[in-house]
């Protein structure tokens, strides 16, 4: 981890573990994969725990590489950030999420949401917002069916244009969610200076929730945090029909997870989805 001073604030990453030529050349590669259509999203549902409703989904991305097929973020989204491909990739990740969440609306149910995962590296662009609100107004999403998911290591730097950028995609009708809640950093004071609507408890403390005593302390806290707060609580990586009843009875409202769905593509999903 970097730092850099007040206003000078820079991304974390977590994943230089990848080999050097590896990253060379799918660095290489990732510059067409846009142009090539090779980027696809793929969509895991998101349930209400009360009576297990379909409320909506988070666009997860995948890339069709030439050679090696398939590959998860994990391989990619890395070298992406440090090339400044983001961007752009990240602009064909909002524009395709929001002409989805136009079809879900139409074909699944009302106020369907459509989460998309956010870099902090898209956020150091001065015109984030503007660029959202174009996107918004060409596919015909609402603000309200779009949440833009972000990590704590964006809010622990006082920067103001994160701030400015949250309250304005906020003026839009779009919601906030913090991701991986609980494995950044232990700070929390930034959950009162900004603008957050959403809490997603990380699967490192839901996975065997139903065992572990320790993880329910943690998860009973975390909940009663983000409801005094007023935030909406999200478990990831549900996979058992226990874990998902303990979050239940912890007063968990929504889940995501293999046990409601993997992440699937488009077509699959509107058809399970629209039966
Ligand atoms: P994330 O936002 O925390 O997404 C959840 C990850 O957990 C996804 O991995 C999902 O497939 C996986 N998952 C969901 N349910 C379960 C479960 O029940 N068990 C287990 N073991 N795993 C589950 P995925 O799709 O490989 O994405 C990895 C990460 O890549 C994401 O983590 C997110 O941080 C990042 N990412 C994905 N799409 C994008 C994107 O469009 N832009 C950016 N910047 N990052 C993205
Ligand atoms: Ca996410
Ligand atoms: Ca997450
Ligand atoms: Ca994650």
């Amino acid at each position: 981890a970097k730092h850099k001073g007040r206003n000078n604030f820079q991304c974390y990453d977590h994943e230089l573990t990848l080999h050097v030529t590896e990253r060379l050349s799918l660095g290489a590669a990732l510059r067409y994969a846009c142009a090539n259509h090779e980027l696809q999203l793929y969509y895991q549902p998101k349930v209400q725990l009360k009576d297990g409703r379909v409320v909506g989904v988070e666009a997860l991305l995948r890339w069709w590489h030439p050679v090696l097929g398939m590959l998860t973020p994990d391989r990619f989204i890395s070298i992406a950030e440090e090339t400044g491909l983001i961007v752009e990739i990240g602009e064909w990740v909002l524009k395709t999420a929001c002409q989805a969440a136009v079809d879900f609306n139409r074909d699944v149910a009302a106020s369907f949401k459509v989460a998309v995962n956010l870099s902090c590296r898209q956020f150091l662009q001065n015109d984030l917002a503007a660029t959202i609100e174009a996107i918004l107004k060409t596919t015909g999403c609402r603000g309200e069916w779009l949440e833009c998911e972000i990590t704590e290591s964006l809010m622990i730097e006082d920067n103001p244009q994160v701030a400015n950028t949250l309250e304005a995609l906020r003026a839009l009708g779009i919601t906030i969610a913090i991701d991986d809640f609980g494995t950044g950093y232990s700070a929390l004071n930034y959950l009162s200076r900004f603008p957050i609507d959403v809490l997603k408890i990380d699967r490192l403390f839901i996975n065997h929730i139903d065992t572990d005593p320790c993880k329910v302390g943690l998860v009973k806290v975390f909940i009663a945090l983000g409801t005094n707060l007023e935030m909406q609580i999200v478990a990831e990586g549900v996979e058992t029909v226990s874990e998902s009843a303990s979050l239940q009875k912890l007063g968990c409202g929504l889940a995501q997870g293999y046990l409601f769905g993997k992440p699937q593509p488009f077509d699959v999903l509107m058809t399970t989805l629209s039966l």
